[in-house]
């Protein structure tokens, strides 16, 4: 496995692999949820290569980017074990030389949920993953569906600036009693991790609904919100129904339609979602 920082390094790393190439871009912190992507492009690709850069430009004023986890050794160690051929590590200066300004803006998609609570988020996320694919130019790039918005963000940026590149999206890993993995778990104390089940279990629940006919989209977000609003360590931010390549809110619950939240446990920022 061939480790950088440097961007020329890492092309002539990239022009020595030949055939189909999967990239895997990450903040690090690197749990099962990063794994299992990175086991999928390896079954479908001949090479594959990482990405691991705490991109500030999509943190907001205020958000954790200072105290976001950094274990770079024990994420080289898991790469390794997993067969990945180039990783690159580029430092924030490497990724916005001085006199930076550059940006990609996804317009409409961008706006609501995530894009509504942090506003420049996805702005900061379209920029630097089109970066990535400018850096590593893979056939293939592979998302998490725990991200949703972002999916539907980088879907649309890539159909609409044409970009020659595949986007795979991965089923969300979840440990055993049904909490999202999430690199900022690691900040929940062990009362608001016993607490932060609240999600998944709403979600859950609210799909049962779902699934026994309940098409009524406000009846889906209250049966959500009303769960969430019992557990006394969990703030729910918003409960939405919405198209999930638009993000546009559905006043009727369809097959495929995204269920997605976002809550503070205590101190920590959590987003979990489900398709009905
Ligand atoms: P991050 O390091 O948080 O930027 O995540 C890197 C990639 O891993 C993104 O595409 C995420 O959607 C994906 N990812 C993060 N957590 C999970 C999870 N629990 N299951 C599946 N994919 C995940």
């Amino acid at each position: 496995m061939r480790v950088t920082e440097n961007l020329s390094e890492l092309r002539t790393i990239r022009r020595a692999l030949p055939g189909v190439f999967g990239l895997i871009p990450t903040m690090g912190a690197l749990h099962e949820g990063h794994a299992s992507l990175i086991r999928r492009a390896r079954l479908e690709c001949d090479h594959v290569g990482v990405s691991i850069f705490v991109n500030p430009t999509q943190f907001v004023p205020g958000e954790d980017l200072s105290k976001y986890p950094r274990t770079i050794e024990k994420d080289l160690a898991l790469l390794g074990s997993l067969g990945v051929d180039a990783v690159w590590t580029p430092t924030p200066e490497v990724m916005y030389p001085d006199g930076y300004q550059t940006w990609i803006a996804v317009d409409k998609v961008s706006r609501p949920l995530e894009g509504a609570h942090r506003p420049g988020h996805f702005c900061g996320v379209a920029t630097v993953v089109t970066k990535l694919l400018h850096s590593f130019t893979p056939d293939r790039a592979y998302f998490g569906q725990k991200d949703a918005q972002q999916v539907a963000v980088l879907r649309r940026m890539v159909a609409d600036l044409n970009f020659s590149v595949e986007l795979v999206v991965c089923p969300i890993v979840r440990e055993p009693d049904g909490l999202a993995m999430s690199s900022r778990n690691a900040y929940l104390g062990p009362q608001e991790r016993n607490a932060a089940t609240v999600l998944y279990r709403a979600l859950s629940a609210a799909k049962a609904r779902f699934d026994a006919g309940e098409r009524g989209a406000e009846a889906l977000r209250d049966a959500v919100g009303e769960m969430i609003a019992a557990e006394p360590l969990v703030t729910a931010q918003y409960v939405s129904v919405a198209d999930p390549d638009t993000l546009e809110e559905l006043p009727e619950a369809a097959s495929g339609a995204l269920l997605s939240l976002a809550a503070c446990v205590g101190e920590t920022r959590l987003i979990d979602n489900i398709l009905l």
